[in-house]
């Protein structure tokens, strides 16, 4: 395996929980470089805690290429099913990001309230698991639900999980990280937002395309807060 993209995806890990995005859950993927039917995510561990040792390699039905008797996250599936999806998506993150929440069990759409948010556009879709499968404990257990969270996903960036969480991608990771932490940011704007006298005005859908067209893996903004957050969390190691 690559050192660099194993580097990069302990640091996503460290990044995503030192940011207050995951917590002692959630967990973060990129696609295998050099074999797209494969991808690499951690052992089941609190991310805070991953190193270069815990990161195993799954297949896209999620099952370890090499177990060698680890714990495995219970719901790797939706890393699983999103790449299979989506031949674009090359990094997936699934948070209980807890400002987003609320606006999965409401009907307030989460919108786009400033530019660094723009990928949010027009609205951010919700995963209701109950209208797929009715009773059950939230969790995407299987790829049956991970596939069904994809089709909500649909081509978006993000799609939230209803009274649970969200999935964020991106096309390398470091956008996909920039993208977790700008939807926590814009989750809480707009919850601040809803306070003051409306109505609000969110980004168009034509300025969120404007904003996006300057904004991709490359973007300054992307790269720039890459290597802060990066550097906070090497840090510690
Ligand atoms: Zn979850």
């Amino acid at each position: 395996m690559d050192e660099q993209i194993i580097e990069n995806l302990v640091a996503a890990s460290r990044i995503l929980a030192n940011e207050g995005i995951l917590d002692g859950l959630g967990h973060v993927s990129v696609r295998h470089r050099d074999n797209p039917q494969r991808y690499l995510m951690s052992r089941s561990l609190a991310p805070a805690l991953v190193t270069a040792s815990d990161i195993m390699e799954y297949d896209l039905d999620s099952n370890a290429v090499e177990r060698q008797g680890r714990e495995l996250f219970l719901e790797r599936f939706i890393h699983g099913e999103t790449y299979k999806a989506r031949a674009d998506v090359m990094a997936v993150i699934h948070s209980h990001s807890p400002t987003t929440i609320p606006f999965s069990i409401s009907r307030t759409p989460l919108q786009p309230v400033f530019n660094g948010a723009a990928f949010l556009s027009p609205s951010v879709p919700v995963f209701d698991i109950r209208k797929v499968a009715g009773m059950t404990d939230l969790l995407i257990g299987n790829g049956e639900l991970g596939k069904a969270l994809s089709v909500t996903l649909g081509q978006g960036a993000v799609a939230l999980l209803r009274g649970h969480g969200n999935v964020v991608v991106g096309e390398t990771v470091q956008q996909a990280v920039y993208r977790a932490i700008q939807t926590e940011l814009n989750a809480r704007l707009q919850l601040q937002a809803a306070m003051l006298s409306g109505p609000l005005i969110y980004l168009t859908p034509e300025e969120a395309a404007k904003v996006s067209a300057r904004s991709g893996p490359d973007a300054t903004q992307v790269r720039r807060t890459w290597e802060l957050w990066k550097r906070r969390v090497l840090a510690q190691l």
